[in-house]
């Protein structure tokens, strides 16, 4: 029987499969989509604020010519990873529930072509991410075609009225590349002022179109309607403002997946709905159930990083082996 299921083969996923290896354990990942989807999803342009170093996983050197590597340098990275490893991925395949049995663990599972099957694991490692599940608003208007709450590139906003709905790094990235290609944009955030977690060198470029009238920013500010034509923008302050608009881009954050954890029977911190897990082992309240990455922080995503969530997998390693890896 496999030692290790690891469901998700995102950056942590990925560590996890690399450490049980280097321990002796068999290990399996699968995937929903492919490996490290998430990153796949980041805006096309994007430059990671971690730099190259402090991505690295399995001991594999990620030498780049820049100290922060850009989304699809990143991508190759992984890929060249998992290769140089030889895991076991098999991607398209969606864990949708966990059940323990005895001493080992059932995993029903759904290929891309809707084929339903179980896989049986000794340990499960839970590295789903949360970046499938976006955090929905839920205001009027919101599942309209128009709505995206994932940005690619800016090329389809050019010329084009565009609110941005956040005030994290994700929204700013975003609103800057707009202006770039000639698109109209206001920032509406609830916030008095924008994260402090901006990315310091983006920060005054920020600001900078900001003064310039380059882009509207809304603070104290939420958007609470949508139509096909307009939005409505209210401020704290009861103030209602009606916009012209043609896109909206919600880029409000992401939540783990509750479902899959909760079949599996793991307690779960209600407010922040993050599992109940023992730090040095990354073992869940289910025994021989593990979580790594970012799942493991719930809904307070800025807790766990690639560079934080990437240690995770030798913690669980270490225990189920018993022992370091033999280098
Ligand atoms: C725009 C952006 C920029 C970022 N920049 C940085 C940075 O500079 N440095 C940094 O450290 N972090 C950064 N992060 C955060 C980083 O992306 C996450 O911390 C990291 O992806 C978490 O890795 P993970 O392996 O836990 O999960 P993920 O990378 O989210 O991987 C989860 C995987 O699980 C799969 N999956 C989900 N559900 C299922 C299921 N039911 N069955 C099977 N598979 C499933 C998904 O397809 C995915 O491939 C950034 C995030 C964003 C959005």
């Amino acid at each position: 029987m496999l030692d290790v299921l690891i469901i998700g083969a995102g950056p942590c996923g990925l560590s996890t499969a690399i450490e049980c290896q280097k321990r002796g354990l068999s290990a399996e990942l699968i995937d929903k989509h492919n490996l490290v989807h998430s990153i796949y999803l980041y805006p096309t342009h994007m430059q990671f604020f971690s730099t190259a170093e402090m991505l690295e996983i399995g001991d594999v050197p990620f030498a780049l010519s820049n100290d922060k590597p850009y989304r699809d340098e990143a991508l190759a990275y992984y890929r060249r990873v998992a290769e140089h490893y030889q895991l076991a991925i098999t991607p398209y395949e969606e864990a949708l529930s966990i059940q323990k049995q005895g001493d080992s663990f059932i995993v029903s599972t759904r290929k891309r072509n809707g084929t339903e099957g179980t896989r049986t694991a000794r340990n499960v490692v839970i590295s789903t991410g949360y970046f499938d599940h976006p955090n929905y608003i839920g205001i009027p208007g919101e599942d309209l075609d128009k709505v995206s709450h994932y940005f690619r590139e800016a090329h389809p906003y050019a010329g084009m009225n565009t609110v941005i709905i956040g005030g994290s790094n994700s929204a700013v990235d975003a609103a800057m590349e707009l202006v770039r290609v000639g698109a109209k944009v206001s920032v509406v955030y609830r916030g008095s002022e924008i994260s402090p977690n901006i990315k310091p060198w983006v920060r005054p470029l920020f600001e900078g179109m900001v003064h310039k009238g380059k882009i509207a920013l809304h603070l104290e500010s939420s958007v609470t309607d949508i139509q096909e034509a307009q939005v409505t923008i209210s401020s704290l302050s009861g103030k209602e403002q009606i916009i012209e608009n043609d896109f909206v881009l919600a880029l409000t954050g992401f939540r783990p997946d509750r479902q899959l954890l909760a079949s599996s029977g793991v307690k779960l911190d209600e407010e922040m709905e993050k599992p109940r897990f023992n730090p040095d082992t990354m073992e869940t309240t289910v025994p021989g159930l593990f979580v790594a990455g970012v799942i493991a922080s719930g809904r307070n995503a800025n807790e766990v990083f690639i560079e934080t969530g990437r240690y995770h997998g030798r913690l669980i390693a270490e225990h189920l082996a018993g022992h370091p890896a033999e280098s």
